[in-house]
Formats: C-alpha cells, sequence, structure tokens
C-alpha cells in the first residue's frame, strides 16, 4: 500500500482540533478492517498513513468527537 504523503488528498481526513487521540483514544484505529490509520507522531493525533479504503465508514461513525470525514467517491456513491 502506498504511504500517504499529502493528507489533504486521501479519503479519510482527521481535524486535529476534534481528535482526542492525545487522551488516548483509539477508536478509529481500532474499528477500521483495512489497519490504515494511525497517531501520526509529529502531531499526536489519527490520521490516514495508508491511502486505502473501502469506504465502510466505522471510523466516521464511531469517534467521539466527530473528527473524521470519510470522502466517498463520486463514483461509489
Ligand atoms: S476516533 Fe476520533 S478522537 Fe479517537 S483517535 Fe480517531 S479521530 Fe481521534
Ligand atoms: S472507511 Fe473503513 S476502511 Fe476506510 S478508513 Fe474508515 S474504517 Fe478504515
Amino acid at each position: 500500500m502506498p504511504i500517504t504523503v499529502n493528507r489533504v488528498s486521501v479519503p479519510v481526513v482527521v481535524d486535529d482540533e476534534k481528535c482526542i487521540a492525545d487522551k488516548g483514544c483509539r477508536v478509529c484505529i481500532e474499528v477500521c478492517p483495512l489497519d490504515v490509520l494511525r497517531i501520526n507522531p509529529a502531531s499526536g493525533k489519527a490520521h490516514m498513513r495508508y491511502d486505502e479504503c473501502w469506504y465502510c465508514l466505522p471510523c466516521e461513525k464511531d469517534c467521539p468527537t466527530g473528527a473524521v470525514t470519510v470522502n466517498i467517491p463520486y463514483l461509489l456513491r
């Protein structure tokens, strides 16, 4: 899987302001069946480490603070 370079170009974006990973939250990382979300060592917040996604949405739905946005490609809607 390609490692993501530009976070705004990936399908799953985490709002650093809302993410409480610094308080120990790992919900999105744990629910992702593809294991593509990780903690960004630079920010201490969750981010999409690998640009691979099934658009199954538990990361967005289960995030306690609504920090995760999954941008579903137009052709899949
Ligand atoms: S579930 Fe939400 S608050 Fe928790 S680590 Fe993921 S993005 Fe951050
Ligand atoms: S939509 Fe599904 S596959 Fe994509 S990052 Fe979220 S949990 Fe993982």
